[in-house]
């Protein structure tokens, strides 16, 4: 099977991998599509230190299992199942497990992220079952890889406290300020605004129904106070010394500001803004096993139009200048699907089972 592997630093190449073979409690599953990750991006490059050379990536999928091995008929799996993956595997037996917090696990281990485990930017893979979400097949493919970058959101929301009555800004309108943003509205926040200073960005979010503002065209305290007032929760979508200083510096005294976003490791941080003026900060990673089954359910019951989220769609050969142009900034589209078997609008070999669904969207 082919496989997109990270050869070094700046450096992906297909490669012919021996397929995987399901072993206990374990799926194997053709996938259909992959989104690259703000993370896959930094660790490509090399930035975050968080990807290795000789690594197969990817960790936000969807596809359809075609093998079980034995004892995974027990979690109500079978195959041809259009299925997503939480790629969180946890213990099971901690605390944070057994109070659904798979996040805080000691012993997490995430698919995509650590080279041990079989990621997605191939063609098969094999994932624990346990892990497995199953889709409706009402829900379009594509829509399964979304799942991952939602939960995020979702749970960013939710560490957040966001109810009704919060009135919510979020810094940076990529894929994970698009995902908190709709959390926020789902929530039932009283208003959402994104900060997002790429034209195209703001398109997106516009065709997501959500309002946003350009941080370059004044004082962002101003423009979000003309917008949404004071707010009551920011959530920072991108984690730098400057996006984090503006969240505190916009939001009401005695509020919320979860960080989410990992744009660097160390920030500077003006500390009176937090303790003088009684700001929480709030930390948010990942999402736990039911919040990441509940973003499933949304995705599934939503009328909101997700197909936005998605601006392109690339087969396996050419991943690797997808990755270098999104690393570069040549390329300021908002989330890439790599489809491993062809990509609709390209497709060289489309499944049979998906022809049809996929021309529908082309
Ligand atoms: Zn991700
Ligand atoms: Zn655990």
């Amino acid at each position: 099977m082919q496989a997109l592997v990270m050869k070094e630093s700046w450096k992906l190449e297909v490669e012919d991998l021996p397929a995987p073979v399901p072993g206990p409690g374990e799926a194997l599953l053709r996938i259909i599509a992959t989104g690259i990750c703000g993370s896959d991006i930094h660790g490509f490059t090399g930035e975050n230190g968080r990807r290795h050379p000789g690594q197969v990536m990817g960790h936000e999928t969807v596809g359809r299992i075609v093998a079980l091995g034995a004892g995974s008929e027990a979690h109500d799996l079978a195959e041809g199942r259009l299925v997503t993956v939480n790629p969180v595997i946890s213990c099971g037996q901690c605390t944070a497990c057994q109070t659904d917090a798979q996040q805080r696990c000691p012993a997490r281990r995430v698919i995509g992220v650590d080279p041990a485990l079989r990621s997605a930017f191939a063609e098969l893979m094999t994932a624990p079952a346990g892990n497995l979400v199953p889709l409706p097949d009402s829900v379009p493919d594509e829509h399964g890889a979304l799942i991952e970058p939602l939960a995020v959101g979702y749970h960013a929301a939710v560490r957040g406290g966001c109810a009704p009555g919060d009135r919510v800004l979020v810094i940076g309108g990529g894929p994970i300020g698009q995902a908190t943003a709709l959390a926020a509205l789902r929530m039932g926040a009283d208003a959402v605004v994104v900060s997002e200073p790429h034209p195209e960005r703001r398109g997106i979010l516009a065709r997501l129904g959500l309002t946003a503002v350009d941080p370059a065209a004044g004082d962002l305290t101003e423009l979000v106070r003309d917008a949404l007032g004071r707010p009551t929760l920011t959530l920072d979508a991108v984690g730098a010394t400057s996006t984090l200083a503006d969240a505190l510096a916009v939001t009401d005294l005695g509020s919320r500001v979860v960080l989410v976003g990992m744009h660097a490791p160390r920030v500077d941080l003006p500390a009176y803004a937090v303790s003088t003026e009684e700001r929480s900060l709030i930390g948010s990673f990942c999402y736990s096993a039911g919040e990441f089954a509940q973003t499933a359910r949304w995705v599934a019951e939503t009328d909101r139009d997700l197909s936005a989220l998605v601006d392109g769609r690339v087969d396996l050969a050419s991943a690797a200048s997808s990755f270098a142009a999104l690393a570069r900034g040549e390329n300021q589209a908002s989330k890439v699907l790599v489809y491993p078997h062809g990509a609709p609008d390209t497709a060289t070999h489309p499944h049979p089972a998906t022809t049809a669904a996929e021309e529908n969207r082309e």
